[in-house]
């Protein structure tokens, strides 16, 4: 075993060294998407995060189990479903598939364990019968289920909310049968037109937290390692994880509670009435997804990230001149060979701490400002550098592309991003130059110039890039 991981711990809100409960064997949950719609940068994020960090951590030595789930039964999917004349499922289903696609795109690892929560129900109904039986949830006439929060002391010690906090962050479900405001449900019984399963309590179908602690039990016990997801579920949707669980098992549920930052984009909350959603199929439509990820990745994972067009467009310049050097490097020395070398160290003790791309990404920026030299003066000692950078960063999803093939995407995107007054310009520039009118030559990229872009004269003609 290497040096010691370090993760932020939400429980403990601090930093700690990461010591599994049974040797170097690693269970991990994130919770998953609700596929009521199509998969955005949110979802991206998430599922880029938690899939380094399994990554991370088989590299260093572990044994992980990775779990996600689809919470695949929900309010929005029913409503999206009935507006669309479709069974629920159905939809759902579909949905599931364009997401799984998505992330395919993005390269994103599959975890080791898919879970659905529309197949776990009848563990969820045994979950709740044991609840009630410990006196933990009660039903209602209704054919409602709650949890009695009243029975878990501990209840708030994630978010630190106590009680009366906690019900200003809740929408609190009118219910004259709730013992207390702040009790959730546990299962929901069926109302018309809703899909349903038929249970102890009536037709219905289970709450929201109830199915993440179920899914997690059904696959790895009382106990887990990690339990991962977006700042936004830490209350109420993991404090109530805790309460269910930890009620049943009176264990510790999840050793380390990691929580993600969140996605803004300029300066906004993303939502779906402010219509600034940044759909996955639309962004690798835009941009190349390395990009994308380099984008995100620069960030640490706890802070949020303001989404802009620059972020985008400096994300994609960087790797654009890193790249260049990649490709100057194998046209003067010959190909990569693929073979490991070590520079990793500082990578790897950047992500040690607490999983730090913003620190291992930075690192980049000196590499291959060094590597430009290197070339420049034909040291060749730059491919094994090199080698182990591309090594290196593959396990943030990073210069798996061919140089050129990279390079080439981005000047194509480039020519069709230059407007036709500039184009018009370098042409005239063209034939001045043809002419041999090199005064009016030079006024003219000069004017181009001064308008944001460069041209420059290549072996077959001329070439206009962004400044
Ligand atoms: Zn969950």
């Amino acid at each position: 075993m290497n040096k010691n991981i370090k993760f932020y711990n939400s429980l403990s809100r601090q930093k700690e060294d990461f010591v599994p409960l049974d040797d170097h064997n690693v269970k991990m949950y994130a919770c998953g998407i609700t596929p009521s719609a199509e998969a955005h940068i949110g979802h991206l994020y998430q599922a880029l995060i938690y899939d380094i960090m399994r990554k991370f951590l088989v590299k260093e030595g572990y044994k992980v189990i990775y779990a996600r789930n689809y919470t695949d039964v929900d309010d929005k999917i029913i409503a999206k479903s009935n507006e669309l004349h479709v069974p629920a499922n159905e939809y759902a289903e579909k949905m599931i598939e364009e997401i799984d696609k998505e992330m395919q795109a993005f390269q994103i690892g599959e975890p080791d364990v898919w879970l659905y929560a529309t197949k776990t129900i009848p563990d969820m109904i045994k979950f709740i019968s044991k609840l009630i039986e410990k006196g933990k949830a009660y039903s209602t006439p209704n054919g409602d289920v709650y949890f009695s929060v009243d029975t878990f002391r501990e209840y708030g010690k994630l978010s630190g909310r106590r009680t009366e906090e906690a019900l200003d962050g809740v929408r609190i479900e009118n219910d004259e049968f709730k013992k207390s405001p702040l009790d959730f449900a546990l299962w929901k019984s069926a109302k018309e037109g809703e899909p349903y399963w038929e249970s102890p309590w009536g037709k219905g179908r289970p709450g929201w937290h109830i199915e993440c602690s179920v899914m997690n039990y059904v696959t790895f016990g009382e106990q887990i390692d990690i339990h991962g997801g977006g700042r936004d579920l830490l209350f109420p949707h993991h404090e109530n994880e805790i309460a269910q669980t930890e009620s049943l098992t009176g264990k510790p549920f999840a050793k380390y509670w990691i929580h993600n930052g969140l996605i803004r984009v300029n300066g906004q909350k993303m939502s779906k009435s402010l219509g600034n959603s940044l759909l996955m199929k639309d962004l690798r439509r835009d941009y190349h997804i390395e990009v994308i990820k380099f984008a995100l990745l620069q960030n640490s994972y706890h802070t949020d990230i303001n989404i802009t067009d620059k972020l985008f467009e400096d994300s994609e310049k960087h790797l654009y001149n890193f790249y260049k050097v990649l490709s100057e490097a194998e046209d003067k020395f010959g190909k990569f060979s693929g073979v490991d070398a070590s520079v990793g160290e500082n990578f790897d003790d950047a992500m040690r701490d607490d999983l730090n791309t913003s620190k291992a990404i930075s690192y980049l920026f000196n590499i291959f400002k060094d590597a430009k030299e290197k070339i420049k003066n034909g040291d060749k000692s730059v491919m094994t550098t090199l080698n182990s950078v591309i090594n290196t960063y593959s396990l943030l999803g990073l210069f798996k592309e061919n140089p050129k093939t990279f390079i080439s995407q981005v000047d194509e995107k480039m020519k069709i991003d230059i407007p036709n007054e500039i184009k018009d310009l370098a042409e005239k520039r063209w034939q001045a130059k043809k002419e041999k009118n090199f005064a009016l030559s030079d006024s003219l990229r000069d004017e181009i110039q001064s308008k944001g872009y460069l041209v420059k004269d290549t072996r077959d003609g001329y070439e206009i890039t962004k400044i």
